[in-house]
């Protein structure tokens, strides 16, 4: 039986007068891939800002390995084992692809991946690792920016949106290598407004609506009614 890396109990997250979330309750295992769905809005990126330390959240809401988890700063995520693939990717514009993957290294853990791991992984950013990543298409740009994430050797990586914008055959190269990355024991979890593609990527799934988990459950446990109940509300 896996264990929990990191939970959240009744977790909730304001941004000033205005509450966003209301009462998550989480749970990642170690090795294991969740989704998260749910309408513009419905609070995900504003959960994964919550557990990445970038909105504050009440002592005790969350527990990583089990216990409370009060760190801060950014270093303090990452060394703890915690790595998010930005949504729109938020690359060193000025640095070549190797560079921006080198960045990932500089506060992480020591681990198993490594840059020749990730050429393996997706070995056209090996072709292109000297030129500008943001000369890359935007496929490979996402290829860099997991790949800066996997640098730090993180226990969860967190995606946020990482199929916007992309083609279906782009999608399907960048989701294809998550199985890769899960063997190595680490949790995953995709925040994704494609519910087919958060269904397939994914063991568990949880659908956000306005602030609150609506649904949550295995991936492929839940018909399209419910899916879409739960995720725009409506009947
Ligand atoms: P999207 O798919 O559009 O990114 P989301 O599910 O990630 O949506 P959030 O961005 O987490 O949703 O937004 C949740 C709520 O918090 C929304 O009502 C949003 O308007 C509000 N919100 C998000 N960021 C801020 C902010 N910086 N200041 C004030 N309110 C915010």
């Amino acid at each position: 039986m896996s264990t929990n890396f990191l939970q959240t109990a009744g977790l909730t997250a304001r941004y000033g007068d205005a509450q966003a979330l209301f009462g998550i309750d989480f749970h990642i295992a170690t090795g294991e891939t969740v989704a998260i769905i749910g309408a513009n809005g419905a609070g995900k990126s504003t959960f994964l800002k919550a557990i990445t330390g970038l909105v504050k959240v009440a002592p005790g809401a969350l527990t990583i390995d089990g216990k409370p988890w009060g760190g801060r700063s950014p270093g303090d995520i990452v060394r703890q084992g915690i790595a998010l693939v930005p949504e729109g990717r938020r690359l060193f514009p000025s640095l070549t692809v190797e560079e921006n993957l080198k960045m990932g290294a500089y506060a992480g853990r020591p681990g198993p991946w490594s840059l020749a791991r990730l050429y393996t992984l997706f070995p056209i950013l090996e072709e292109k690792r000297k030129v500008p990543a943001t000369s890359l298409s935007g496929g490979q740009q996402q290829m860099v920016a997991i790949g800066r994430a996997l640098m730090s050797n993180p226990r969860l990586l967190l995606c946020d949106e990482i199929s916007l914008g992309l083609a279906p055959i782009v999608i399907k190269e960048i989701y294809d290598a998550l199985p890769a990355i899960a063997a190595e024991g680490m949790s995953v979890a995709v925040v994704e407004q494609d519910v087919m593609v958060a269904q397939r990527v994914s063991r568990r799934l949880y659908c956000f609506q306005e602030g609150r988990v609506s649904l949550e459950g295995a991936s492929d446990g839940f018909s399209r009614e419910q899916i879409s109940q739960a995720y725009f509300g409506i009947q």
